[in-house]
């Protein structure tokens, strides 16, 4: 990528939003900051922003509504920054169309490696192939197959829908409610423990095909997820 990417800070505390600017701006990112959601708007409706850091807690509007208008007519990445523990749980509701998020405190440096990785998946076809070739999940959709570094996985209908799931987003963390909304047809009512008892049967199966590797990263008390990294 040759051009200077353009992020958007949305941040009302300045010693948050100095640090975030100082790091991204180092990395040759071009970066805005605005501390409200009627200036940040400003912004998108100026120029081309290619991804936006977005607080939950702002003055003016919560960061969830705002995003939730900003999907109607957008698709720019958002990763959003949470300061408290409860409000993980939404960030990571698919509904509120965000990324990624981070709980503060977090380093800056941390905050860039995620905007990049955002920025990787959210780019062409190019950096996408790029990244197909790097994972050692190839997945058929039309035949329900799937190859788990060069061995055929023999999977049920539910365990092939959810490795299909998660790998299209690897690292984005699902709950267990979503899972049993975006993968079951009839959502049952023992949803946790049936999506629980799936991962695991999916897990051993992948273990048998390559038994080095724990490729679903388990969050606790938040759900589950496909790692990133290989
Ligand atoms: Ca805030």
């Amino acid at each position: 990528m040759g051009m200077t990417q353009t992020i958007l800070i949305v941040e009302d505390e300045p010693a948050i939003a100095d640090n975030i600017v100082y790091a991204l701006e180092t990395e040759g990112f071009q970066v805005h900051w605005r501390a409200t959601t009627v200036e940040a708007q400003g912004v998108l409706d100026a120029q081309s922003v290619h991804l936006v850091v977005l607080d939950v807690g702002l003055p003016d509007r919560s960061g969830f509504d705002w995003c939730r208008d900003l999907r109607k007519h957008s698709n720019v990445p958002v990763i959003f920054l949470t300061a408290r523990s409860d409000e993980i749980d939404r960030v990571v509701g698919l509904e509120l169309g965000g990324d990624d998020y981070m709980a503060k405190p977090f380093s800056p440096r941390e905050l860039t490696a995620r905007v990049k990785a955002v920025l990787r998946r959210a780019a062409g076809p190019s950096t996408a192939a790029e990244e197909c070739a790097a994972s050692p999940i190839q997945i058929d959709a039309p035949r329900m197959k799937v190859i788990y570094f060069g061995n055929a996985l023999d999977l049920s209908r539910y365990e092939f829908r959810m490795l299909e799931l998660l790998a299209k987003r690897p690292g984005r963390v699902y709950t267990r409610e979503q899972l049993m909304h975006l993968v079951w047809e009839a959502p049952e009512a023992s949803m946790e423990r049936t999506v629980d008892t799936h991962i695991k049967t999916l897990r051993a199966k992948m273990r048998v095909a390559h038994p080095e590797i724990d490729p679903i990263v388990t969050h606790r008390g938040v759900g589950y997820s496909l790692r990133e990294v290989w």
